[in-house]
């Protein structure tokens, strides 16, 4: 009975959920569409932390969280790059996962699309010149799009997949034209 009181007593301690960045959701909608169009089904995302100090994925994980919830805009991420349509890397790119990283991005299907978040991911940021760290990503793999920030939050995110998806609309057409050996037109 005490403890019926007291719950009565204390009411709601937990705050309200407020609504996410309005842009997010203009973004949003803009990679829905984009994403029909191009995939005709959700974008598969592998995210591969290279190396970062995980502030980067923190705001990552915001994007899955109820405020800004990326699903609904056919968004997901997946647990193998064999079933990926895009890699999500940050981080500058540490001896240990330079290896790791060259093998994930070997097992992407092609064409291959790869976003770099963060600053660390682009120049290797805070740990530049650390002898742990070989360098930004795109010395060890091709980069489609960077995205500035440290972190950029999860609106610049969504915004820097969206320019990226249009990059990677024109790569996809310029491989689907480039012909084979022998004459043969992919
Ligand atoms: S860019 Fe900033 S938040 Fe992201 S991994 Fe580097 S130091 Fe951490």
């Amino acid at each position: 009975m005490q403890l019926f009181w007291k719950i009565w007593n204390t009411g709601m301690v937990t705050e309200l959920l407020q609504a996410g960045d309005p842009a997010a959701i203009d973004i949003g909608h803009a990679l829905e569409y984009r994403i029909k169009r191009l995939f005709g089904r959700a974008l598969a995302i592998r995210e591969v932390d290279a190396g970062s100090c995980n502030g980067c994925e923190l705001e990552i994980t915001g994007l899955t969280s109820p405020v800004y919830d990326m699903e609904r805009f056919g968004m997901h991420f997946v647990a193998s790059p064999r079933h990926a349509d895009m890699l999500l890397v940050t981080g500058p790119v540490t001896r240990n996962m330079e290896i790791p990283l060259r093998r994930t991005y070997e097992a992407a299907a092609s064409p291959k699309f790869v976003v770099a978040v963060g600053d660390c991911a682009k120049t290797c940021g805070v740990f530049k010149d650390s002898y742990a760290v070989v360098g930004p990503v795109d010395r060890i793999i091709p980069v489609d799009i960077s995205i500035a920030g440290c972190p950029p939050e999860p609106t610049d995110i969504l915004r820097g997949i969206l320019e990226g998806l249009d990059r990677f609309s024109h790569k996809r057409n310029t491989a689907a034209l480039t012909p084979e050996p022998g004459g043969a037109v992919r």
